[in-house]
């Protein structure tokens, strides 16, 4: 192991790379990332990061959205086979339907997409900053896609009318109230902090509802000690590492997403060694998906 991590290091400096890595991969992966996020500050970092190679440890949309804000980079993925469910719930013809359904709207489209999606929306967002963004915009309808678990998150908070689409991310869906109240029992005394993905029932017994980076910014900064965690188990290595003092259970062992631990060691080691797998993404498609994911950054750097 400590051999691959060194060869590792020597090859990302031979070849000038950086290592960006999702809140959800594998500890190894999170270890030796150079940079570890949600998928909000993973694309400004890939915007902004001077390196000419990133690799994505996550899944292809990740590495799809790194390819499109940082068009001339070489952008590779591990491994190919890492997608999501979520994405691949909604194509280009139900989106066209429901967009010719509310010509009023405008379209806005969580990162968690294809880049077609993405380049056939007005806008983009991420969980953490989901309500800003759909509260930025000008028209008083919004079709939010494809995730009806944070659209419906931010059609509570909103005075815009959110017209929902049926996808949802199998993890976070398979968490149920019978769960989170079971989780509770055992641990009475901690608070309870679920990602916005989850399902209403889950949300609306939980005490704070937060992406990634806003469950750990809120654990170092909270008076509480003890968390019950509700987001895909990844993230509980990277809380219980950058915040050692207090204490993280993850609420159920069902929120574990398969394809964001396809990741490994060896495969990463591989995609160095061999410049793979690169991320291309037809020209029309990309320059048309560039779009609505500036505007997000654009939103997003404006108002801090
Ligand atoms: Fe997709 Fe859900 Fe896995 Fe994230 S956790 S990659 S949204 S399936």
């Amino acid at each position: 192991m400590k051999k691959l991590i060194s060869e590792i290091f020597k090859l990302k400096k031979e070849k000038d790379a950086v290592i960006l890595a999702h809140n959800y991969q594998l500890p190894e992966i999170q270890d030796i990332a150079d940079f570890i996020g949600d998928s909000l500050e993973l694309s400004m970092l890939a915007s902004n990061v001077e390196a000419p190679v990133i690799i994505f440890c996550g899944v292809q949309f990740m590495a799809e959205t790194a390819k499109i804000l940082s068009p001339k980079k070489d952008v590779l993925i591990p491994t190919l086979n890492a997608g999501c469910p979520l994405a691949d719930m909604i194509d280009s013809n139900s989106l066209s339907q429901l967009q010719e359904k509310y010509p009023n709207a405008s379209t806005v489209c969580y990162v968690n997409s294809s880049a077609e999606i993405k380049a056939m929306s007005d806008i983009c967002c991420t969980s953490a900053n989901a309500l800003k963004i759909v509260d930025s915009i000008d028209s008083t309808e919004v079709i939010f896609v494809p995730d009806k678990g944070l659209g419906s998150y931010v059609a509570e908070k909103t005075n815009k009318k959110v017209i929902l689409y049926e996808g949802y991310c199998p993890t976070h869906f398979n968490l149920t109230k019978e769960d989170l109240l079971k989780a509770k029992e055992l641990h009475p005394d901690a608070v309870t902090i679920v990602h916005p993905e989850c399902s209403k029932e889950v949300r609306d017994i939980s005490n704070f509802v937060f992406g990634t980076s806003g469950m750990l910014k809120f654990a170092r900064e909270s008076k509480h000690n003890k968390f019950l965690i509700g987001t895909e188990e990844g993230m509980i290595y990277r809380l219980r590492k950058e915040v050692p003092n207090k204490e993280f259970f993850l609420i159920s062992s069902k929120l574990y997403c398969p394809n964001m631990k396809k990741t490994n060691l060896q495969l990463l080691y591989k995609s160095l060694s061999e410049f793979r797998y690169t991320i291309e993404i037809p020209k029309n498609i990309l320059e048309k998906a560039r779009y609505p994911l500036l505007k997000m950054l654009e939103i997003e750097s404006s108002k801090q």
